[in-house]
């Protein structure tokens, strides 16, 4: 991969932040460094650097988010603001070889992404069962 002056500095933009942003909001933080660059630059350096393992893409196409630590850790996501945190380790396991016999897959990697209504979105909203079930 070419050194490029717009991946190092999105490298250094992603690792200062621990909320996983999005491509967008990335874009917008390059763009007061480099005012020239554009969204689709951004995109296509996060996917070279997803690409070669440096950082971590998170979410299905179109709402993706990054992730600079590269510890294996899971995620959860809030259905309201869409926010994405770490998940706590060890809170659960999965039984790889009782889904392995299960599908008859060989696991290569497991990563979830558990879904609910953060602690700042139950706050705001007046109806907390009526959020979770969007
Ligand atoms: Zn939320
Ligand atoms: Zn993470």
């Amino acid at each position: 991969m070419r050194y490029s002056k717009q991946r190092a500095l999105l490298l250094d933009l992603l690792k200062a932040h621990h909320d996983h942003p999005t491509a967008d909001i990335l874009y917008h933080e390059l763009r007061n460094i480099m005012p020239s660059v554009s969204l689709g630059t951004v995109y296509r350096n996060l996917n070279q650097l997803a690409d070669c393992g440096q950082i971590l893409r998170i979410g299905t196409k179109g709402s993706e988010r990054y992730d600079a630590a590269l510890h294996p850790h899971d995620h959860i996501q809030c259905t309201v603001c869409g926010g994405v945190f770490d998940c706590p380790p060890n809170l659960y396991t999965i039984d790889g070889n009782a889904v392995c016999d299960a599908t008859g897959f060989q696991l290569t990697s497991c990563k979830l992404i558990l879904k609910g209504v953060c602690p700042h979105c139950q706050k705001n909203s007046s109806d907390p069962a009526q959020a979770v079930s969007k």
